[in-house]
């Protein structure tokens, strides 16, 4: 029998942020977690991967001890021997005073991003980096691209309530994969499809587990996006279905967009996204005689060189019709922007110096094996802390990842629950809490929900949360910050004060505070979020980022692509598979076991031409690397595509180099942001 049951919030980088229950069995253990019933847009739905957490937090290989190296990088833990914690934290402080006084503070570059999205065990690390002026991090990997293309147009980060999905007549999924990565948008969806008839559209360049629910699916070739929605806004003006008065009043240049998308016929489309005129011109009428539609836009199809163009001219589509007046009729990409959060005291913004060297996390691999494009003039890295993050799976350019990791003059210690690949290269490895181990707070994209998570059981071994591993480091380095000094319930407290919420225990009591807005604020019907009220079909892109001088002016398919050639005629997709989330999950082997192995899905005409049969093994390889999967023949998807859904631990490929060998650390156009499914490749059997 349960103990009791508490509420909780799914803290992993998915938007769709769950109000969870669960069952506490003991002090230190916990049963079944269920979707909560009090959160309207969880309704008590949640993956499968969570619903299964207690095997996470108390599987027998949790990380519950401090670790340091013994043996060789790479080897996990039979290289290792225990450690303790007062021992660690003595050395790691140790070695970020040497590496600062050798080579100066930006010698030291602590790296994080989303294993968990709580704001204070997340983004803490920051306090430490400014208060000390270590090197700053561009965090780009997820949403450099996709944040670029909507604000160019929207202005701000926010869009419909995902509820409303319930409202609409014709849903638009466009570069997601709800059924592997955000199982509410489908209830939500399965919701409209119920009560109100709607139809659901899916764009992906593969039949994913979504599109095989769709009424019409349009499977375009990766990274041609833009080409797509040019051509659907050239029919909604041609056809009618331009609302110009909508225009005139929330717009900025609409003239000058239909004369520029008079060239951007169904049939200049059609050549490059490799969808028939025919479909584009179905898409197109059905989006311009349905008020209610509702764009869902996700992060697929932004990974790419010109990601923010794709992003931002899927995102015009809702301002040419004027769907944004009708309920159920928009948009949604991300909400995280209307959280009226005061990040200082987290953060440690107060400290802030942006004279101190910046480099993009999407590019360690060339940072860490000396690249001047990211250094500068700076020191090299020779210290590190991670937290929340495993790139030696998640970074492109795996191989220069690898490489730099290797180095023997870099100090790495990782803070982690399980001993994923990264931790294997560290010196220093740290146990970490679990969400449920700590307090924490939790904003969401996908819902208008804050959520406040407490501690629901005791850290399982010796197991620290990130807070309490920084205030401690903070003492040992001299950091001076009173972020430091407080318990991360005080910070929540003082952060929620700072902001003008309301006080987190009734928040934690209540199951969440709703941020949603008004119906007028959410459509953007008192204007947009530039200084003119006026989404921008022209977006002012210097605003946006330093890369901007390639940027499309007006909406476009913007060749910049990593184009298929003779050498390499493929265009390969690295997608998420169900069974992970990033790189979380890989750790135990249930999930590995549900997923499989690392497949390469081939459309049969190039299975034929190359003599590829179910289970071959086959090589993929460009300049960057080379590696080796299993194919499986797969009608799903246009000839010259790839897909390998992942992420997949290196270690589980045949010859143990992983999908991210392959994929590029260039950054996308124009604020940076990673390019994983922008990749060409060879492919042969092995
Ligand atoms: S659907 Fe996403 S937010 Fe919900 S439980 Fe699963 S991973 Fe967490």
């Amino acid at each position: 029998m349960p103990l009791d049951t508490v509420l909780s919030a799914c803290p992993h980088d998915c938007p769709s942020t769950c109000a969870l229950e669960v069952e506490r069995l003991s002090s230190d253990r916990v049963g079944k977690v269920r979707g909560g019933r009090h959160n309207p847009y969880t309704a008590g739905v949640i993956c499968a991967k969570v619903a299964r957490y207690a095997d996470r937090v108390h599987h027998p290989d949790r990380l519950t001890q401090p670790l340091f190296r013994v043996g060789d990088k790479g080897v996990g833990r039979a290289a290792f021997r225990p450690i303790g914690w007062e021992e660690a934290l003595d050395l790691l402080a140790e070695r970020f005073v040497q590496a600062a006084q050798r080579h100066g503070p930006e010698a030291v570059f602590p790296y994080f991003y989303a294993g968990t999205m709580g704001l204070v065990q997340r983004d803490g690390i920051q306090r430490l980096r400014h208060v000390m002026g270590y090197s700053r991090q561009l965090s780009t990997i997820c949403v450099g691209l996709s944040d670029a293309g909507w604000i160019a147009g929207a202005g701000v980060k926010r869009g419909l309530d995902g509820r409303e999905i319930a409202d609409a007549d014709l849903v638009v999924m466009w570069g997601g994969n709800p059924v592997n990565t955000q199982v509410n948008v489908m209830t939500q969806i399965a919701r409209a499809r119920k009560e109100r008839g709607a139809k659901l559209v899916v764009v992906d360049p593969y039949r994913t587990g979504t599109a095989e629910q769709a009424d019409l699916h349009l499977m375009l070739r990766p990274g041609t996006d833009g080409a797509l929605a040019a051509a659907v806004m050239h029919v909604l003006f041609r056809d009618g279905y331009a609302d110009r008065a909508y225009m005139t009043r929330y717009t900025d240049v609409p003239e000058e967009l239909e004369r520029h998308l008079a060239a951007r016929t169904p049939d200049w489309a059609a050549a490059i996204t490799g969808l028939s005129s025919e479909e584009i011109v179905r898409f197109a009428q059905l989006y311009g005689a349905t008020k209610r539609s509702f764009l869902r836009l996700g992060y697929g199809f932004t990974r790419s060189r010109n990601g923010a163009a794709n992003m931002h001219a899927a995102s015009c589509l809702p301002a040419v019709t004027g769907a944004w007046q009708h309920p159920g009729g928009g948009a949604l990409y991300s909400n995280t922007g209307l959280y009226p959060i005061d990040r200082s005291l987290i953060e440690g913004l107060d400290r802030l110096d942006r004279t101190v060297r910046r480099m993009d996390q999407s590019r360690l691999g060339p940072i860490l094996t000396g690249d001047k494009r990211d250094l500068g003039e700076g020191p090299p890295v020779t210290a590190m802390l991670i937290q929340n993050t495993n790139p030696m799976m998640v970074c492109p350019e795996h191989m220069k990842v690898r490489e730099g990791f290797s180095r023997p003059d870099l100090f790495l210690a990782v803070h982690e629950q399980f001993m994923t690949e990264t931790a294997a290269m560290a010196d220093l490895v740290l146990p970490a809490t679990t969400f449920l181990e700590h307090d924490d707070f939790y904003i969401a994209g996908g819902h208008t929900f804050l959520q406040v998570a407490r501690k629901a059981i005791e850290p399982v071994g010796q197991a620290r949360s990130n807070h309490d591993l920084l205030c401690a480091l903070a003492r040992r380095l001299g950091a001076d910050h009173r972020g430091f000094e407080m318990t991360a319930w005080q910070l929540i407290e003082a952060t929620f004060n700072a902001s003008g919420l309301p006080d987190p225990a009734s928040v934690y009591e209540q199951g969440g505070h709703d941020c949603a807005q008004d119906f007028e604020t959410r459509h953007f019907l008192n204007g947009f979020a530039h200084p003119d009220g006026k989404f921008r079909f022209k977006p002012d892109w210097s605003e946006i980022g330093p890369c901007h001088e390639r940027m499309p002016a007006l909406p476009d398919h913007m060749a910049v692509i990593d184009e298929a050639e003779p050498e390499r005629p493929f265009r390969l997709v690295t997608a998420p598979a169900r069974s992970f989330l990033n790189s979380t999950f890989t750790e135990t082997s249930a999930s590995r076991e549900r997923e499989g192995r690392p497949t390469a899905l081939v459309h049969p005409q190039d299975c034929a031409r190359l003599g590829i049969t179910e289970g071959d093994l086959v090589r993929i390889s460009n300049r960057r690397g080379s590696v080796l999967v299993h194919a499986r023949p797969f009608p799903g998807l246009q000839p010259g595509v790839l897909v390998v859904e992942g992420i997949w631990p290196n270690a589980a490929f045949v010859g143990g180099v992983g999908i991210n060998a392959l994929t590029s650390a260039d950054a996308g156009f124009p604020a940076g942001g990673a390019v994983f499914h922008d990749t060409a490749v060879a492919l042969a059997r092995a």
